[in-house]
């Protein structure tokens, strides 16, 4: 704890030790554990050497940010890959903001990006020696600590009303000085006790702040996690600890907290670099080590050419509902969160195709400092990695727990089907090439939904697929009962392809595209117009997969029957439509 010589306090404060005691007495009459006993109750960890304890400290205000994913995913890999612990702590300090099941809410949404934590809040409460894990449940001991602080003469009592401050403010523009409450201008901070104690005795509404002793021509150095050296000016502000109502700021909590959760590493936006000298100072009052602080970029976008941070309004992608309900693969959010985390993750992959993800030597000191680019088109290319490097059991894993979760009447079709569901996602997979369509679970679902009757055709009319020069009519109807007539399902693809260009031949469609661009008006159409038939006959899409494949998954029963409804409808002509 801070030596007198150290802090200095005692030469600055007006106050007596004895009156400074008095004093804190009365202001916390209930707190009796000291900053001693306290240590005594949170000990340093008993952790391997290097291990480190890192925490999440959302408010639960039942928004769930890409922010916090790409926080904890950090602070998860810094405390796992070392042997440490990785905690959950709230931070409800706010109880305007709160939101009644916003911290399961929140687990919830971590747990499917395959983040746990070892300790801290969980649905069933604390779990922990390190606890309480929720701020509020925290009071006595942010009591404690500000006690100790009035004791010490490195905290008072200010009665200022909000219009005092305002007039300060003004004052302080008028005069061209910097405003805040500090030096000079900290006009309660060497009130008498006297004072002090007619105030407290009519009842006035205070809060704690610190006594600073910062000098703003003196700078301070710390090696940031992330940024390296820092060098800051000294705080000087007299800035509040505990509020009226005897909640503590954020600056006094998390140096609280983070003290006696003997966290190593804290892991936080840059937006807390301004206030960074205030955490110093309070750390250097207390006389507690601090823990290596790691300032971490913003999330920004691209948007017309132009970075920007991404904005709860404008942006859904910045919600973790929306990679949900989505379907994104948690795998695939991880792999690509890594990639904006971690300047040589992309290389290590390369090099470590197979490589479980938790391999991955994972650094602070890769990280970037200025403005993470957030790019769904590269998370879209992550996915579709991250499905094709599955086998067909995995995806279709995947898309049935998604799917019973945000299309449960979707998923029970797939899931009846189950077999027939592998063998689609089978197509295409595998080999030195595999496939990338499959991107997240509403686009697989919107995808594959043609091998499905339920959803074959709908939504959607499947003449629109057919190729121009083959409108609906005679020719085109009269082309798929003879395509039908002349197929053997099990045929290979070389014999099916040769059969399929001879039937357009006999109906004079050129055997190649090439042929029918050199002599247009010889021929109908080309092959790729007859197998553009089948394909809308079958499929009802311009574009699938291989052809002949999707006719082998499909089976020939539910390929008999599409082609030969499809005729029957073609030779109504389009008028129908
Ligand atoms: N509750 C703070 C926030 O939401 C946490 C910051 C920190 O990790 O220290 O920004």
């Amino acid at each position: 704890m801070a030596t007198e010589a150290k802090s200095g306090g005692y030469l600055a404060c007006r106050l007596s030790p004895g009156e400074r005691e008095a004093l804190a007495g009365r202001l916390f009459p209930h707190s009796e554990v000291t900053p001693a006993g306290y240590e005594a109750i949170y000990p340093p960890r008993a952790l391997p050497p290097g291990a480190m304890v890192t925490r999440l400290g959302p408010s639960p205000t039942g928004f769930v940010h890409l922010g916090n994913l790409y926080g904890a995913l950090a602070d998860e890999r810094l405390a796992h890959q070392s042997g440490g612990v990785f905690i959950l702590r709230v931070e409800d300090t706010d109880e305007k903001r709160e939101v009644p099941g916003a911290v399961e809410l929140l687990i919830d949404a971590l747990a499917y990006f395959g983040l746990r934590f070892d300790e801290g809040e969980t649905a069933q409460g604390d779990k922990g020696d390190y606890g309480p894990y929720r701020q509020r449940r925290r009071a006595a001991i942010y009591q404690a600590i500000a006690k100790y602080l009035v004791e010490r003469g490195r905290a008072y009592p200010c009665f200022c009303t909000e219009a005092e401050l305002a007039a300060l403010r003004e004052r302080q523009a008028a005069a061209g000085e910097n405003p805040g409450y500090y030096g000079s201008w900290a006009a309660h901070r060497d009130l008498p006790l006297t004072e002090i104690n007619e105030r407290l005795e009519r009842g006035e509404p205070f809060v704690i702040r610190l006594r600073s002793l910062g000098e703003p021509d003196r700078a301070f150095t710390l090696s940031d996690g992330i940024r390296g050296r820092l060098t800051m000016p000294e705080n000087r502000q007299d800035f509040v600890l505990l509020k009226a109502d005897g909640i503590p700021t954020y600056h006094f909590a998390h140096v609280v907290d983070d003290h006696f959760m003997r966290v190593t590493h804290i892991l936080r936006g840059e937006e807390w670099l301004a206030t960074l000298p205030y955490h110093w100072e309070l750390f250097q009052a207390l006389d507690w080590r601090p823990p290596v602080f790691c300032h971490t970029a913003v999330l920004m976008k691209m948007e017309d050419g132009v970075k920007r941070k991404l904005s709860k309004r404008k942006d859904p992608e910045l919600g973790l509902d929306y990679y949900r309900q989505l379907g994104y693969h948690p795998a695939a959010a991880r792999a690509y969160l890594l990639t904006v985390l971690n300047s040589h993750y992309e290389e290590w992959r390369l090099a470590n195709p197979l490589a479980p993800l938790e391999d991955f030597p994972f650094t602070t000191a890769k990280m970037g400092s200025s403005g993470a680019l957030f790019d769904l088109d590269k998370l879209r290319n992550v996915s579709k990695d991250t499905f094709a490097a599955m086998t067909a059991g995995e995806a279709a894993d995947f898309l049935l727990a998604w799917a019973g979760q945000w299309e449960p009447g979707t998923g029970a079709v797939l899931a009846a089907e189950r077999a027939y569901l592998e063998a689609v996602l089978n197509i295409g997979r595998g080999g030195d090439n595999p496939r990338k369509d499959l991107i997240y679970g509403r686009q697989i679902l919107d995808f594959i939904s043609f091998f499905f009757d339920p959803w074959f055709g709908a939504g959607g009319d499947w003449l629109a697929a057919l190729p121009e020069r083959l409108p609906p009519g005679e020719t085109a109807a009269v082309l798929l009962e003879e395509y039908a007539a002349g197929w053997d399902f099990a045929e290979d693809r070389q014999v099916w392809f040769g059969k399929v260009r001879e039937l357009g031949e006999r109906w004079g469609f050129a055997a190649r595209p090439k042929d029918y661009q050199k002599n247009p008006t010889q021929y109908k159409g080309h092959v790729g117009d007859v197998s553009g038939l089948l394909r809308a006959a079958l499929t009802g899409r311009r574009d699938s997969p291989d052809l002949w494949e999707i006719q082998r998954v499909m089976g020939e029963k539910r390929c008999r029957s599409r082609l030969a409804a499809a005729a029957a409808r073609l030779r109504q002509g389009p008028e129908q439509a």
